[in-house]
């Protein structure tokens, strides 16, 4: 069996998931496993996204692994929201630690992978010409991996310096004396402002559509919180598996209705002090149920804009309208909206009129032009499932995923797809994914492939494939519950509408971690219901034999 493909498993991506699908597959299950990343190193979005004022909104002692309590216990979060560099640091200690690397090929891309059928494997390829074969492959892609390059004109003609904040150079940028325009105001447009508006002689700041950021309140630790924090593991990351949204903590058990004025006024005046997340996952039960419960939230969301940024009319382009707060990726915060008050930061709203150009000396939109020493773009991600269509990804009868997915996106819990058997996708496409605290949804899904890989083993099976009518269904629950979602409610990377041509469907799941878990759990319980299985170690002999 050995002789006949080179890998058990070949995982792409080493960031989150990758290093942990490395760790469960190969300590625990004892396969062979490689994993193949672009970048020169491992971190994933924490190796890419360096851009001035990048951090993690989830917080830092949720936002990390639970798998092995002694990492937990070793590990020593500085604050709240770790920067980018600290959160990197993390995931090459956990490689270190774990002695990943030995599996791990750093400065490859793999390109294509096509499934044989009559060998129940995957032949895989990358950009430095490996050609390799793999029983399973599992995708470790990343949701927010892809990045948007803008189209627009001219994008080569511009005599200054262009940065991507989602491909930021790894030397530090100085922004010192420099113009600057920065084009995107989604959550890295968001983070990155305030501190390019601290260095640069001015910052022009582009927005098409406002969002509602909440602020951070980072604050670094005491010794005593990290010593709370560590007594308390066990139960902040049992909280995290059962909540909505992967947080350790639920709503709180009131309507917004339910309440007086006063006392509501007084909540959201607290959960706006506490800052980050608990605002949208940790306040009113109905806040993304209901449109009154949701529209309050956001008027006093908006209240705090207009009362932080001193020009009115900067407060209102500020102020997101028309569509429910929480249906567009809400940013989390540090002076955001205070920077506005600066001298050297204007606002310029091209809703209305769009950027036309980039000109050798700046930019022009359909109503001036205006003249930069360096331009930021902040245009984010194809997300969910644009990592995963940038490889060649082809399945049973040669089919390609590209193909398969052009109405918009189909599997089977997000794990699987029809016709691409042996292939898993870590929160793919149809799981709850980016609407979760990602390192949850990511251990989740490696530990549920895990068990699914072992079931297999101890039958002799070789082959897994999504049976269509159960992809069928899941595909169906997901849009159902999609189109009752408040998410399909803006124009965001959520539904793909960053992306020109992209169909617009509500790409995660939002039933909420319980019911996913629930429905997961049920399927490995019943003998994975909806999935068939085939090959046989028997076969693989036949083919060995015949091969010999
Ligand atoms: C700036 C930023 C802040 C974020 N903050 C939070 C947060 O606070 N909380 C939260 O829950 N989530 C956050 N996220 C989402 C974040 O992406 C996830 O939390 C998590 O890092 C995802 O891990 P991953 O391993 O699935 O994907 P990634 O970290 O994106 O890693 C995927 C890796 O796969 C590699 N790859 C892709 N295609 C190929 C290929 N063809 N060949 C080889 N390698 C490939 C990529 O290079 C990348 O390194 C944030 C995202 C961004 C961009």
């Amino acid at each position: 069996m050995a002789d006949q493909y080179d890998f058990d498993v070949v995982v792409v991506g080493a960031g989150f998931a990758g290093l942990y699908a490395l760790y469960k597959l190969r300590n625990d299950l004892n396969m062979r496993v490689r994993v193949y990343e672009t970048g020169d190193g491992v971190g994933g979005t924490w190796y890419w996204n360096r851009y001035p004022g990048a951090r993690c909104d989830s917080e830092s002692y949720y936002y990390c692994y639970s798998f092995s309590p002694e990492l937990a216990q070793e590990w020593k979060w500085s604050g709240r929201y770790p920067e980018q560099p600290e959160i990197e640091r993390y995931l090459n200690h956990v490689a270190d630690r774990f002695d990943l690397r030995r599996d791990i090929q750093l400065s490859t891309r793999v390109t294509a992978a096509t499934f044989d059928d009559a060998a129940n494997r995957w032949e895989i390829q990358t950009d430095r010409n490996d050609t390799v074969t793999a029983r399973y492959l599992v995708t470790a892609v990343g949701c927010l991996s892809a990045p948007n390059m803008p189209d627009i004109p001219g994008m080569d003609d511009f005599e200054g310096d262009v940065y991507f904040t989602a491909t930021w150079p790894r030397e530090p940028v100085n922004f010192t004396g420099k113009r600057v325009g920065l084009v995107g105001t989604g959550s890295s447009g968001i983070q990155a402002t305030p501190e390019i508006a601290a260095q640069a002689a001015h910052l022009t700041v582009f927005q098409r559509t406002p969002n509602f950021s909440l602020p951070a309140r980072h604050r670094a630790f005491l010794s005593e919180d990290q010593a709370k924090i560590k007594a308390n593991y066990d139960e902040i990351f049992a909280l995290t598996r059962e909540s909505f949204a992967g947080f350790p903590f639920h709503p709180i058990d009131r309507k917004t209705m339910s309440v007086t004025t006063d006392e509501r006024r007084e909540i959201l005046e607290g959960l706006w002090a506490e800052g980050g997340f608990k605002f949208l996952w940790g306040g009113f039960i109905d806040l993304l149920r209901d449109d009154e419960a949701n529209e309050i939230a956001s008027e006093f969301i908006r209240s705090k804009i207009r009362e932080t940024v001193n020009d009115p009319q900067t407060a209102e382009l500020l102020c997101p309208q028309g569509y429910p707060y929480g249906a567009k990726r809400p940013p989390i915060d540090t002076d955001y909206y205070e920077t506005f008050n600066r001298e050297n930061v204007t606002l310029v709203d091209i809703s209305e009129a769009p950027i036309e150009v980039i000109t050798p000396t700046g930019l022009r939109t359909t109503m001036a032009e205006y003249e930069f020493d360096a331009i930021v773009f902040a245009t984010g991600f194809d997300a969910i499932t644009g990592a995963l269509l940038r490889i060649d990804i082809r399945g049973t009868g040669d089919v390609r995923l590209a193909d398969a997915w052009s109405d918009g996106p189909r599997t089977l819990l997000g794990l699987q797809v029809t016709g691409f058997p042996n292939m898993f996708t870590i929160t793919g496409p149809g799981s709850p994914s980016v609407l979760l605290n990602m390192p949850v949804a990511i251990e989740h899904h490696v530990d549920w492939i895990a068990d699914c890989l072992e079931y297999m083993r101890e039958r002799g099976w070789t082959r897994i494939e999504a049976t269509e009518e159960a992809q069928d269904a899941w595909a169906e629950h997901v849009a159902d519950l999609g189109e009752q979602s408040l998410f399909v409610r803006a124009n965001s990377w959520y539904v793909g509408a960053n992306i020109p041509g992209k169909p617009r469907v509500v790409l995660p799941y939002t039933g909420g971690q319980p019911m996913y878990r629930e429905r997961c759990t049920a399927v490995k319980d019943s003998g994975y219901e909806g999935f068939v299985f085939g090959g046989s170690l028997d076969q693989n002999a036949m083919l060995a034999a015949k091969k010999a």
